[in-house]
């Protein structure tokens, strides 16, 4: 073998080693108390630090060594069913979940000039009847779950129920907001008002982040 050869080799051997990548906490685009009062930094410290961790490091201790190891994130929730599955539709749904806040806003809202403004006023008529439509989703899922406003491959809009950890990429739409509707992301800071919670979180929605994934 020619000596570029076998330095060719050892390149490939060296970059395979260092090529399998593994799944990262999320950093948060906010300081950790950045939301309250909406959620407290306790909340976050639990939510994002213990259970979004734990979902993470399960995810990659349970793909490795599978044919879903090395694959994005979209796929092996795509392609995957039980603990794989779970813990690869719980990173997915937290990493879109805490990644669509800001610091808390009395008036935020969504600019009217805004494509995704206006395909919601198409779909439900007025801003508010859409805020009521995902409200009443969000309070009528029972246990734990989330519920999602998607995109169709056409542009429509849609309001899902997911159960526990299932994301809307499993029916071919495109995730665009979330609320977690686990207990855990709002026991310490609501106790059993799920409803308070609920009406609470519009004030903290990144709407520029958000129709950046409708636009997308
Ligand atoms: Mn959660």
């Amino acid at each position: 073998m020619k000596r570029t050869s076998i330095l060719f080799v050892v390149f490939l051997t060296t970059f395979s080693l260092f090529s399998q990548t593994e799944f990262e906490l999320i950093e948060l685009p906010y300081a950790i108390d950045a939301l309250e009062p909406v959620i407290s930094k306790s909340t976050i410290e639990l939510h994002h630090g213990k259970h979004l961790k734990g979902y993470v490091n399960n995810l990659n201790k349970l793909v490795k060594g599978t044919d879903l190891q090395d694959k994005p994130l979209y796929f092996i929730v795509k392609n995957s069913q039980g603990a794989i599955f779970n813990n690869a539709g719980q990173t997915l749904n937290h990493n879109l979940y805490f990644t669509q806040f800001q610091k808390p806003s009395e008036n935020n809202t969504l600019d009217t000039n805004t494509s995704l403004y206006k395909e919601i006023i198409k779909t439900w008529g007025s801003f508010d009847k859409f805020k009521e439509e995902y409200n009443k989703a969000a309070t009528g899922l029972f246990g734990s779950g989330w519920v999602w406003l998607s995109k169709n491959e056409n542009g429509s809009l849609v309001i899902t129920q997911q159960a526990n950890g299932s994301n809307p990429v499993v029916n071919g739409l495109t995730p665009l907001l979330g609320i977690d509707v686990w207990e855990h992301a709002y026991y310490l800071d609501y106790q059993n008002r799920r409803a308070d919670h609920i009406n609470a979180f519009w004030k903290i929605i990144n709407w520029k982040k958000i129709n950046e994934r409708y636009v997308e």
